[in-house]
C-alpha cells in the first residue's frame, strides 16, 4: 500500500525533533503502560547480592553490585538470545523461597511506578521457582503479595500503580497446561494472562497447542513470544494455530513489509493481517539490540511499525539484562525517530488498549489517569 500523508501523525515527521522534549524528567513524569516486562529480568543488581548471600547461592560473576549490573549488560550483549537467556540462571536461581519472591515482586512494583509506570503487565514462569521445594502455587501468592505490598509501598510514596501477572511456561519444557490452568485459577487474584517465552528455534508455538486450546475455553487471554529471534513461520503459528490475543515482541513481522526507496511500503498477508485486526506488538528496542535483531534503535523496525500505524507498544523486557527503563526506551525511541509527549500518549493507550484486564477497567485508566497525564503536553 502506499503511505499517504493522512496516515503519518503529525508527532511523527522530523520537523517536530526540535520541539520534543526528551529530558530524564519529562518522560519519567508521564504516565507510561507497561506489558512486556520479566520479574526476574528487572532485579535491582543489589538485590541479587543480597539474595543469593541469603540463600547460600555461591554462583554470581561478581558480588559488587556495579560490576554485576555491568555484568548482567555485557554478557546479554553478545548478539545471541541463548547467551542472554543463560544469565537467568542467575536471578531465578536466587528467587527460590517465598521471601525473596515477595521482596523481588515488591521491588518491581516500587521501581515501576517511581518511573512513572501507572500499568504494568509483569510476567514470570513459576517452574522456575521451585528447585528448593516450593510448590507452585506457593510461588504464584508469593509474587502476588510482593505486588501487593509493592503498590502499597509505591503509592505511599506518591506513585500509583497497578500490576497484572502473566504466567509464563517455558517452551522447551512440558508444563505449560499446569501453567495455564494456574492462570485459570488465580484470575481473581491479580494473574491477568499466560505467555510462552525461551529459545524460539525449535520450539514453535504449537508445541504448547493443548494449553493454548485450554485458555480459549476458558476465555482466558495470551501472549506468545514470537518473532523475536525467529521469523514470520513463528508469528504465523502464535497467531492463527494458537491463537494469541498479543505477540511478545513481533518484531519481525517486518520481514513481511516491502519498502521501496521512496518509503512506500506493501504488506504481505500475514502483515496486513496484524495490522487490520489491531494486534498489539510487545516492542522491546533495548532488548533486540543486544540479541542482534536490529543493529541500532534507528534502525529498529519500530520506526516502521509505527509510522504503517501498527498497534506498537513500547516495552522493557528485561531491565537489569539491559540495565533500562521505560523512560529510557522511550527517551532512546524519541530521540531516533523524533516522538514527543503525542506519541508517548499514543504508545501508552495502544498499550493499555491491549492489556488483559477488563475493559472499563482499561478504559478508566486511560481517561482518567493517562489522557489527564498528556493534558499540559498535548494539545
Ligand atoms: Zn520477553
Amino acid at each position: 500500500m502506499g503511505l499517504s500523508s493522512a496516515v503519518l501523525r503529525p508527532g511523527l515527521r522530523a520537523s517536530s525533533l526540535p520541539v520534543v522534549d526528551v529530558s530524564a524528567e519529562a518522560l519519567r513524569r508521564v504516565p507510561k503502560v507497561l506489558l512486556h516486562d520479566h520479574l526476574d529480568g528487572g532485579l535491582r543488581p543489589a538485590t541479587v547480592v543480597d539474595l543469593a548471600a541469603e540463600s547460600g547461592y555461591s554462583g554470581l560473576p561478581s558480588d559488587d553490585p556495579v560490576e554485576l549490573g555491568d555484568w548482567f549488560v555485557r554478557t546479554c550483549s553478545s548478539g545471541s538470545l541463548e547467551d542472554y537467556l543463560a544469565t537467568f540462571t542467575h536471578t531465578f536461581g536466587v528467587m527460590q523461597s517465598v521471601s525473596a519472591l515477595r521482596r523481588v515482586a515488591s521491588e518491581c512494583a516500587q521501581d515501576l511506578a517511581a518511573d512513572g509506570v501507572v500499568y504494568a503487565e509483569v510476567r514470570f514462569a513459576p517452574e522456575l521457582h521451585v528447585a528448593q521445594g516450593l510448590a507452585l502455587d506457593e510461588v504464584v501468592e508469593a509474587v502476588l503479595a510482593g505486588f501487593r505490598e509493592g503498590r502499597r509501598l509505591a503509592a505511599e510514596s506518591g506513585h500509583q500503580i497497578r500490576v497484572g501477572v502473566l504466567l509464563t511456561a517455558m517452551r522447551h519444557a512440558a508444563r505449560s497446561l499446569e501453567i495455564a490452568d494456574l492462570v485459570v485459577r488465580y484470575r481473581d487474584d491479580g494473574v491477568v494472562g499466560f505467555d510462552i517465552a525461551g529459545a524460539e528455534a525449535g520450539f514453535p508455538p504449537t508445541r504448547h497447542l493443548d494449553a493454548f486450546e485450554y485458555l480459549r475455553r476458558e476465555n482466558a487471554h495470551f501472549t506468545i513470544h514470537a518473532g523475536e529471534a525467529f521469523g514470520l513461520p513463528s508469528i504465523w503459528e502464535a497467531l492463527q494455530w494458537c491463537g494469541a490475543d498479543r505477540l511478545g515482541h513481533g518484531v519481525r513481522i517486518v520481514d513481511d513489509i516491502e519498502v521501496a526507496p521512496g518509503g512506500t511500503a506493501r504488506l504481505g498477508r500475514l502483515a496486513a493481517y496484524v495490522r487490520d485486526t489491531r494486534v498489539p506488538l510487545e516492542l522491546c528496542p533495548s532488548s533486540n539490540l543486544q540479541t542482534g535483531a536490529a543493529a541500532s534503535i534507528a534502525e529498529h523496525p519500530f520506526g516502521l511499525l509505527a509510522r504503517l500505524r501498527f498497534r506498537v507498544t513500547v516495552n522493557t523486557d528485561n531491565r537489569l539484562m539491559s540495565a533500562t527503563s521505560m523512560s529510557r526506551e522511550l527517551s532512546l525511541l524519541s530521540e531516533a525517530f523524533g516522538y514527543g509527549p503525542a506519541d508517548w500518549r499514543w504508545f501508552a493507550v495502544n498499550a493499555m488498549k491491549s492489556a488483559f484486564i477488563p475493559f472499563d477497567e482499561r478504559l478508566a485508566l486511560i481517561e482518567e489517569v493517562i489522557k489527564p497525564g498528556y493534558a499540559a503536553l498535548v494539545d
